[in-house]
């Protein structure tokens, strides 16, 4: 194993001969799963995720292996996804629905898996994939506290997939299970992964060295979006607008928020592609912090078509507003 430590900032990247992983080797197929398997060439699994970022490392491991469609597209908040009719027919005739987890999907699963009629791909059976099973999650309830009614983050902060690393950790994942639902293709699957763990790890490293010097930088977001990404580029998240997430702010608490930032010396706000922008207009001519246009997932705005895409966006557009200051 390799680990590289930049100094001051607390990076470290591992590399290994396999990923950074919490991922177990494929089990051997119950008989459940024997029985749900397709194991053919000729006819892709068909793979239905919730949102873009999982469909998009679905379609880097699965290959002509899957044929991938997302219940979402990209600029819509992940917080607003509703049932829809067109959702009913996709997850229907799908052979896995791979999810983002920490309960993010709640509000679509039951009404559409009643509506679906597909038992393979419900919780536990052998067509359902929680993608966040390797990852460490951040802003969790502490046990015992109850959910704040309305918190779009019941159980822990969903957007784990803004940490590159995580990304990955979804990808090993991803080639598990589709190893286990194909195991004649498994060959081919760990091909896919290695080719994209190359690739990202290959950016990662870009990436780091773009924002080594904004080490420590303070920065705000309209939603409580960006913590992975922040922990993982040594960022300092000093909060968000929202008094409680998927909640828009009040004036009041605009106002508490600027005046924090302000003392702060917060640099930068991150504004999504979905976020009204009248409330990052207004703590940015209270603060002088810029805005910062990100993208809070796969195709949330132009050019972040892909994943890699996406992180490559999103730190473009912190260092380009960072190097010209406040
Ligand atoms: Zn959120």
């Amino acid at each position: 194993m390799v680990q590289l430590v930049v100094p001051g900032c607390g990076f470290l990247i591992s590399c290994s001969g396999d990923a950074p992983s919490q991922t177990k080797e494929p089990r051997a197929a119950t008989q459940l799963e024997r029985e749900s398997i397709t194991d053919s060439s000729d006819t892709p699994i068909r793979v239905v995720a919730s949102v873009p970022d999982l469909a998009d490392i679905v379609s880097e491991v699965g290959g002509d292996e899957v044929k991938v469609s997302s219940l979402f597209k990209g600029p819509e908040s992940l917080h607003a996804i509703d049932p829809r009719p067109v959702f009913v027919p996709m997850l229907n005739r799908a052979d896995l629905y791979v999810e983002v987890g920490f309960q993010l999907e709640v509000p679509i699963d039951h009404e559409l898996f009643r509506l679906a009629q597909n038992k393979k791909i419900e919780r536990g059976q052998s067509g359902y994939l929680d993608a966040s099973v390797a990852v460490t999650p951040l802003d969790c309830r502490p046990p015992g506290q109850p959910r704040k009614p309305g918190d779009a983050h019941p159980v822990c902060n969903p957007h784990y997939l803004m940490d590159p690393l995580n990304g990955l950790k979804a990808a090993e994942t991803v080639r598990t299970k589709l190893s286990t639902l194909r195991p004649s293709q498994k060959g081919y699957f760990d091909m896919r992964y290695a080719s994209f763990r190359k690739r990202l790890l290959e950016r990662l490293l870009c990436w780091y060295e773009a924002l080594l010097p904004y080490c420590g930088t303070k920065v705000i977001a309209d939603h409580n979006g960006w913590p992975y990404f922040a922990q993982r580029f040594g960022l300092e998240c000093m909060g968000d607008l929202e008094p409680l997430s998927g909640h828009p702010p009040t004036q009041d608490y605009l106002v508490k928020v600027a005046a924090k930032a302000k003392s702060e010396g917060v640099s930068i706000i991150l504004s999504s592609s979905y976020y009204d922008p009248k409330y990052v207009q207004e703590v940015s001519a209270k603060t002088g912090a810029k805005i910062v246009p990100v993208a809070e997932q796969t195709g949330a705005r132009e050019g972040t078509e892909t994943y890699l895409k996406m992180m490559d966006y999103n730190v473009k557009q912190i260092v380009a507003a960072l190097q010209g200051g406040k």
